[in-house]
C-alpha cells in the first residue's frame, strides 16, 4: 500500500466525519413475518419508518414462496451471463410482464437500477445518431440520482445542460439555445425521493416534443404505487406513450431486486447488444427473477395495495402536523421531518433507536443541501395507527422541547 494514498483516504475521512456526515450502518435484521419490525443484533426489536420496501412486498408470502420455490428448483445463482446459460424462463416472463406494466413493446433487466440508469444512459448517449461529429445534448434535472449522473458521465463529447429542478421554464430557454439539429435526450425523475415531490410529466412531454428531444424517465420510486395499476406516474398521468424509455427497480415497492428500462424494441434490443453493464455481469439469480415475477403480478392486480399505501401517508402526515412536528409538504407517499443541521439529524436519529425503538434514516448533504437535513419517513400500507401514535409521541419529546430551547 502506498503511504501517500493512505494518509490521503485518511485525511478524506476525517473531513467528512469534521462536517458530520461520515457514515454509520446500524445492523438490523428484518423480520419477514412482523414487518415493519426488525430485530437488533442484541435481540431488541426495532420498529422502521424508512424501508424502501414501501408495499412490504419483500414479505409477502406471495413472494416468499415464488423465491423458494424457484431456488429449490433453480438454485442459488445465475451461474452466468444473460448470454452464457443465465437466462431463466423467470427472466424472460418477467421482462414481458415489466413491458406491460409500461405499455411498452419491450423491457431488459438489469442487476439493479443503478446498473440500468448508468448502463442504458451511457449506451445511448455514446451513440452517434446524427454523425460522428454530432454529438448528444443532455438535459438533466439537477436533483436528478447519482446512477443518473454515471451514465451522463459516462458518455464522451456530449454536452451535458443542468436544469433547475422541475423548472420548465428554465429547461425551455436551455433546449431553444441548443443547436436545433443536434439529437437530444431530456433525462428526469417522477417521485424525487428525498424532496418527496413529483415532476411535471405532461409538460416534459410537451417541451420534448417541441424540441424533438428524446425522454428518458427514472420512475424507481413510483412503479408498483402510482397509477391504476402500478405503472408510475406516467401511468397516472397518462403520459406513459410520450416517454421514449422508462427506467425503473424491482427493489423498492417490488420489494425484490434488480432494475429495469422499457420502451421500443429495437431501442432496447440495441441497448441488449451494447452495454457493457448488461453484457458483461452475471444475470439476476433466477430465485429474484422469480420472486419479483410473483410481486410485480400481485402489485399489477392489487389496487388496494396503492389506496392503503396513501392512506398510510396521509394519516401519518397529518398526526405530525396536528402535534406540531415540521413535517414538510408533500404530494408524493415519503413524509419528510425537517431538521436543518446533520449533527442534529443523526442525533436525533441515534435517539430515536436508543430510547424508543424506532428507526428513521438521516439524510444529510449532499443527498439534500445544507439547512435542508431531514428524516426520511415511509409509511407502508402495514404501518398501524398504534405505531404512527408511538412515533409522533417519540418524535414530539425528542423536537418540540429542542425547538422550544
Ligand atoms: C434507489 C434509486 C435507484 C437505484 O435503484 P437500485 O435498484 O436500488 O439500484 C435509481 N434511481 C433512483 C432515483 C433511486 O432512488
Amino acid at each position: 500500500m502506498r503511504s501517500d494514498f493512505r494518509a490521503f483516504c485518511a485525511d478524506a475521512l476525517a473531513d467528512i466525519q469534521a462536517q458530520g456526515r461520515y457514515r454509520r450502518f446500524t445492523p438490523l435484521a428484518k423480520q419477514a413475518a412482523r414487518f415493519p419490525y426488525y430485530r437488533r443484533p442484541d435481540g431488541r426489536e426495532v420498529l422502521v419508518w424508512s424501508a424502501n420496501d414501501y408495499l412490504g412486498m419483500g414479505n409477502h408470502n406471495v413472494v416468499i414462496e415464488a423465491a423458494c420455490e424457484a431456488a429449490r428448483a433453480m438454485g442459488a445463482g445465475a451461474g452466468g451471463t444473460r448470454n452464457i446459460g443465465g437466462t431463466s424462463p423467470a427472466h424472460v416472463a418477467l421482462e414481458a410482464e415489466l413491458a406491460a406494466l409500461h405499455a411498452k413493446p419491450a423491457a431488459l433487466l438489469f442487476t439493479s437500477g443503478f446498473v440500468s440508469n448508468q448502463a442504458a444512459l451511457a449506451t445511448i448517449l455514446n451513440s452517434r445518431p446524427a454523425g460522428p461529429e454530432r454529438p448528444w445534448h443532455v438535459f438533466s434535472d439537477e436533483k436528478n440520482h447519482a446512477s443518473m449522473i454515471a451514465g451522463i458521465k459516462g458518455a464522451r463529447g456530449i454536452v451535458c445542460h443542468i436544469f433547475r429542478h422541475n423548472d420548465l421554464a428554465h429547461l425551455e430557454t436551455l433546449l431553444a439555445a441548443a443547436p436545433a439539429d443536434a439529437p437530444k435526450l431530456i433525462a428526469f425523475e417522477s417521485v424525487y425521493s428525498m424532496d418527496a415531490d413529483i415532476a411535471p410529466l405532461p409538460g416534459l412531454c410537451d417541451l420534448a416534443e417541441r424540441f424533438g428531444a428524446m425522454t428518458y424517465l427514472d420512475e424507481v420510486h413510483a412503479v408498483g404505487m402510482y397509477g391504476a395499476h402500478g405503472g408510475g406516474v406516467s401511468e397516472r398521468d397518462g403520459v406513459a406513450h410520450r416517454i421514449d424509455l422508462i427506467e425503473g427497480t424491482l427493489a423498492k415497492a417490488f420489494g425484490c431486486h434488480g432494475g429495469y428500462v422499457a420502451g421500443d424494441a429495437t431501442v432496447i434490443d440495441y441497448i441488449r447488444s451494447a452495454a457493457p453493464g448488461f453484457i458483461f455481469t452475471t444475470s439476476l439469480p433466477p430465485m429474484i427473477a422469480a420472486a419479483a415475477l410473483a410481486s410485480l403480478r400481485h402489485v399489477r392486480a392489487t389496487p388496494a395495495l396503492r389506496s392503503t399505501l396513501f392512506e398510510r401517508a396521509g394519516a401519518l402526515k397529518a398526526r405530525l402536523a396536528a402535534a406540531g412536528l415540521p413535517v414538510i409538504p408533500s404530494v408524493s407517499h415519503i413524509v419528510p421531518v425537517h431538521v436543518g443541521e446533520a449533527a442534529r439529524c443523526f442525533a436525533i436519529s441515534e435517539r430515536l433507536l436508543a430510547e424508543f425503538g424506532m428507526y428513521a434514516t438521516p439524510i444529510n448533504y449532499p443527498t439534500v443541501p445544507r439547512g435542508q437535513e431531514r428524516l426520511r419517513l415511509t409509511p407502508t400500507p402495514l404501518h398501524t395507527d398504534a405505531m404512527m401514535d408511538q412515533l409522533v409521541a417519540a418524535l414530539s419529546t425528542i423536537l418540540l422541547p429542542a425547538r422550544a430551547a
